[in-house]
């Protein structure tokens, strides 16, 4: 599916930085829409006349193009007669030496018009695939996922910064769902009664939307798009995806192992970009459904928006994740747990721990064993298998992550561990490091408590009783994921009852849920009423449909003007 000059994953290869761009009708966008007869393939002319030459992005509203080439951009007014470059572009780092590696388009409405224009036309012929081919051509798509997982795993660590074991887990816990699709058979089957009424049978079938967006984030640019395009190309969608701009070249080889796979062009669609792409997709009319996974201020804009504009929409938001420790708890497999679930990813995981909830008296020994913990953990490149955490993601988040650290101390907290001191092995100075902090003595109302920090730093909440650890947590406008760690089947199976929060794990600190249930939190943590991936996922992708049937009999009964009475 490669064209000339591109290697795996879409880009150019050969130059630094490369150039990451969409994949659209099977193919990446190469910015080569042909107008041949004055027929615009993508792109819009309204007024005007095209007679040679290309529109390959962008919109023409207004005036003539006559010969050469409109490469990108917009031609509002006059007359172009020869390759205009006003594409907008993003960079795209590598956290662990913070140098620019790559380049990607960041749609223009038009761009996204072209995916949905790919996607609303490729969708009458998915929507008849039999159930026998989609489910081949999924477990095809997961023999090369699997095949791929190294590769892919270099590839997110590459411009996501985590270490390459931990990006492997990524890619596994995303095949997870693909496995999960490949059942789609089974997971549509539909009811059926006979004799509903004499001689009427009733049935229900679940069937496809249309054409079905996912706008995704940066922390794991393979699983969470995996959480939704399996399950809505099964259910017979067709998929744009709108992955992060901060890590995007992942998306792509997805898509180029979807068509080895054998999915038919345009069922499966990425347009790379940010909000001016996201705004499009929510005006689309040809976008039914939208799942959006990110940050909860954006999750409240895509709910608000996309229902609006009459879309079915599932948005997961940010989340403040607690770890309740009771005094009964073996501390050591307590403090295992916060230091994998607080640093893991750098603290860049949704269901990370980002706060201890102490219940006295077992703080002080808590935060001896974490502070011997930290201490050997290896901070260095994600390609460099000594490492155990990576660097964060950008510059910016680094500074602001770090930014909490200053803030703590100021208003009352401890810093217990510095982790602008950690060593860094094998690291490029200017790489966005940062190592894991913990913060003690941390209040309700101090900024590292009350806002989703996202990086590597553990705040400690001291509290005297259960009650109260777990009054703090259901005072918390967040309800993604929390844990207990104790020793008491009561107390445990009490906690589980009373929280409020999505997914919750006992003695387990990141519970994260099997492929076959759903993930989803609650309160600011989830807009809408389904989770993802799971049943609630076919759910969410497909829409109900009651038959109920009569075949013609010798006995009919005669006009009846009665609403229908089963007899
Ligand atoms: P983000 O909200 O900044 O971005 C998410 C997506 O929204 C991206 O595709 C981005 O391009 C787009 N976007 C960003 N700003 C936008 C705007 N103003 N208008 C429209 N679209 C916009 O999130 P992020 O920083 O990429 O990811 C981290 C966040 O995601 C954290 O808050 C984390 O908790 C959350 N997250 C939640 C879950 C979950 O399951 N609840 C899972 C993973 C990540």
């Amino acid at each position: 599916m490669n064209s000339a000059g591109r290697g795996s994953g879409g880009f150019d290869t050969g130059h630094s930085p490369r150039h990451i761009t969409h994949w659209i009708g099977g193919r990446p966008w190469l910015g080569t829409a042909q107008i041949t007869t004055g027929q615009v393939t993508t792109g819009q002319v309204t007024t005007g006349q095209v007679t040679t030459g290309q529109v390959t992005t962008g919109q023409v509203t207004t005036g003539q193009v006559t010969t050469g080439q409109v490469t990108t951009g917009q031609v509002t007014t006059g007359h172009a007669g020869s390759g205009q470059e006003t594409q907008r572009r993003g960079e795209v780092y590598n956290p662990a030496t913070g140098e620019v590696a790559g380049l990607v388009d960041l749609a223009s409405a038009a761009e996204v018009d072209a995916a949905v224009a790919a996607a609303s036309a490729a969708f009458e012929t998915w929507r008849q695939a039999s159930l026998a081919n989609r489910a081949s051509i999924l477990f095809a798509f997961r023999e090369l996922v699997k095949r791929e997982s190294a590769a892919l795993a270099a590839l997110i660590s590459s411009e996501h910064g985590k270490v390459e074991t931990d990006a492997a887990g990524e890619v596994a816990r995303g095949l997870e769902v693909i496995e999960f699709a490949c059942g789609i058979p089974h997971l549509l089957k539909g009811g059926f009664s006979e004799n509903v009424s004499t001689r009427v049978d009733s049935y229900s079938i679940r069937q496809p939307l249309g054409v079905v967006a996912g706008i995704t984030p940066f922390n794991f640019p393979a699983m969470v798009p995996m959480w939704m395009f399996p399950v809505a190309i099964a259910c017979g969608n067709t998929f744009v995806l709108k992955p992060s701009e901060k890590d995007p070249s992942p998306s792509v080889r997805i898509a180029e192992l979807w068509a080895e796979a054998g999915l038919p062009d345009g069922v499966f669609n990425v347009v790379q970009g940010d909000k001016v792409a996201v705004a499009a997709l929510l005006g689309h009319r040809d976008v039914k459904a939208v799942s959006f996974v990110g940050s909860t201020p954006i999750a409240r804009y895509v709910y608000e928006n996309g229902t609006a504009a009459g879309k079915r929409v599932q948005a997961l938001g940010g989340a403040k994740n607690h770890m309740v420790v009771l005094p009964d708890a073996d501390l050591d497999l307590a403090a295992d747990a916060a230091v994998s679930a607080g640093f893991g990813s750098a603290g860049e995981r949704c269901m990370a721990i980002s706060v201890v909830a102490a219940v006295d008296p077992s703080g002080d020994e808590l935060i001896e064993k974490i502070k011997d913990r930290v201490a050997k953990l290896r901070v260095g490149p994600g390609n460099d298998e000594r490492s155990e955490m990576g660097p964060l993601v950008t510059g910016p988040h680094r500074d602001r992550v770090a930014g909490y650290l200053d803030s703590g101390v100021k208003e009352g907290a401890t810093l217990a561990i510095d982790g602008r001191v950690h060593p860094v092995i094998g690291g490029d100075p200017a790489g966005f490091w940062l190592g894991p902090s913990v913060l003690d003595h941390v209040a309700p109302g101090m900024s590292c408590y009350t806002d989703e920090v996202f990086g590597p730093v553990l705040c400690v909440v001291r509290l005297p009783t259960y009650e109260s650890a777990l009054g703090l947590i259901n005072a918390n406008p967040y309800g993604n994921g929390t844990a207990i760690f104790t020793n008491d089947g009561g107390a445990a199976r009490q906690f589980a009852s009373q929280v409020e929060v999505g997914m919750i794990g006992i003695n387990v600190p990141i519970p994260v849920p099997m492929a076959y249930y759903s993930f989803g939190g609650w309160k600011a943590s989830l807009f809408g009423d389904t989770h993802v991936h799971g049943t609630e996922g076919v759910h969410f992708y497909t829409r109900g449909k009651v038959v109920t049937s009569r075949w013609l009999d010798p006995s009919h009964g005669g006009v009846n003007l009665g609403f229908g009475v089963n007899a």
